[in-house]
């Protein structure tokens, strides 16, 4: 992996058709793709790690006076009493070394050897073969996949760069050596004034068309700002060093809600015209996919123009996210929506994602977490601070990308000018 992880870079992917029969191709390389994928995870070694957990039960007297006899470790979070426990857990190790790499390589040309395909075909599927499994290592350690071997379903060929050539706007791939190359002319497409500058990074070739991956340098390396991000259903909240920011996410909201309508009504339908029923609920389906991704990519560059150059600090949802699952509808959105959100700004915009415990909680001021939290805001028993909760999360979120711990001063010289005089108040009795 050389430049790709520090450099930040910019990708566009767009797609050209083309009647070319890549089945043949498609298939081989389908298949040494499985291949590679089976040899990386017969040769992966699970390691036992301890592992620290929690499940949640609800807030009473008796339970946390029980937790206590067990002698148990314990947080109460509002109403919720979260109960940790250790385990052990089987941890997987991609073989990575040179040596596995070369003899993956050798085994598995020697079969695709006999396909005439060019050899550079193989490095691509041993590419994407150790992306599938990183991804998927990813999501195991979340608790988000089982430990099943990821299967290559989608007929596509992810391809890099070393087997086409871009001259002018005609692409040229290698299928086999000296003997049959594929042009692809992209000089009508619709994107080109949009990629200008831009070079072809990777390709992927499917049955019907080419995805093709246009990326560039960011411009500008320097990092000009910090703007901290807090999510909630209606609206996200930003802290900068200029100061607040609040972006409404009711367009998206509705938007869900809106299908959630129609989709429930056709459910309803599907008893007496199932077909009827199922052909439109697709249709519904694949509708509000667009209109979200529309409007997400709109939020997104949106927010990206405002704040250029600046790191996008969020709170990593999955450190919670497994836990909270499937806690009612507008939760399940709020968190869709989120997931959206941060994908799309990755590609815009430098983020930074940290831990979300306290941010809600504690006192953006003294960093205290004797708080009382209610719907609209937070107040500080220890400070006296009672203020807006949304901006309160955002302070925090801010003020922990930027690496600075809690100060009374600080919040004064530096937070206090940004705020709007209705964002806090003083508890009377503080004074
Ligand atoms: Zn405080």
């Amino acid at each position: 992996m050389q430049s790709m992880q520090n450099m930040p870079k910019e990708v566009k992917a767009y797609k050209i058709g083309h009647s070319y029969d890549v089945r043949g191709l498609l298939i081989s390389y389908q298949w040494v793709l499985q291949m590679a994928i089976n040899e990386i995870w017969r040769n992966m070694s699970w390691v036992e790690k301890p592992w620290k957990n929690y499940y949640i039960v609800k807030k009473d007297d008796k339970a946390i006076k029980l937790l206590r006899m067990q002698g148990k470790e314990f947080r109460v979070n509002g109403k919720q009493i979260k109960v940790y426990y250790h385990a052990k857990r089987l941890i997987p190790e991609i073989p990575e070394s040179n040596e596995f790499g070369k003899g993956l390589r050798n085994k598995l040309m020697a079969f695709w050897r006999h396909t005439g395909y060019a050899a550079h075909y193989v490095d691509s599927a041993i590419r994407m073969a150790y992306q599938v499994l990183r991804s998927w290592k990813a999501n195991y350690v979340k608790g988000l996949r089982k430990r099943r071997k990821p299967i290559a379903k989608r007929l596509a060929a992810r391809i890099k760069n070393t087997l086409f050539r871009v001259r002018g706007n005609k692409l040229v791939l290698t299928v086999i050596p000296r003997k049959l190359y594929l042009e692809f002319d992209f000089s009508k497409a619709w994107f080109l004034d949009r990629v200008k500058g831009w070079r072809v990074g990777e390709i992927i070739l499917r049955k019907r068309d080419l995805i093709m991956m246009f990326t560039r340098e960011r411009r500008s390396r320097d990092v000009g700002g910090v703007i901290g991000w807090d999510m909630n259903e209606y609206t996200m909240d930003g802290f900068s060093d200029t100061g607040k920011e609040k972006v409404s996410l009711r367009k998206l909201h509705w938007i869900h809600e809106t299908y959630y309508e129609m989709r429930r009504k056709m459910q309803k339908l599907s008893r007496k015209k199932p077909k009827y029923a199922e052909r439109k609920l697709e249709r519904i389906s694949e509708r509000e996919r667009n209109r979200t991704r529309d409007l997400v990519n709109k939020l997104t560059t949106m927010i990206a123009r405002r704040y250029p150059n600046h790191i996008h600090v969020l709170e990593d949802l999955d450190k919670e996210g497994m836990y909270n699952r499937d806690k009612g509808h507008n939760r399940r959105i709020s968190l869709q929506n989120w997931r959206a959100i941060v994908k799309a700004l990755r590609y815009k915009v430098k983020v930074k994602e940290i831990d979300p415990r306290h941010t809600t909680r504690q006192c953006s001021r003294c960093g205290s977490l004797a708080t009382i939290v209610d719907k609209r805001k937070v107040i500080c028993k220890n400070c006296g601070l009672i203020i807006d909760r949304q901006v309160n999360a955002a302070i925090n979120i801010y003020l922990s990308g930027r690496k600075l711990k809690h100060r009374k001063d600080l919040w004064e010289t530096v937070i206090r000018p940004k705020l709007a005089p209705g964002d806090y108040c003083e508890k009377p009795a503080m004074r």
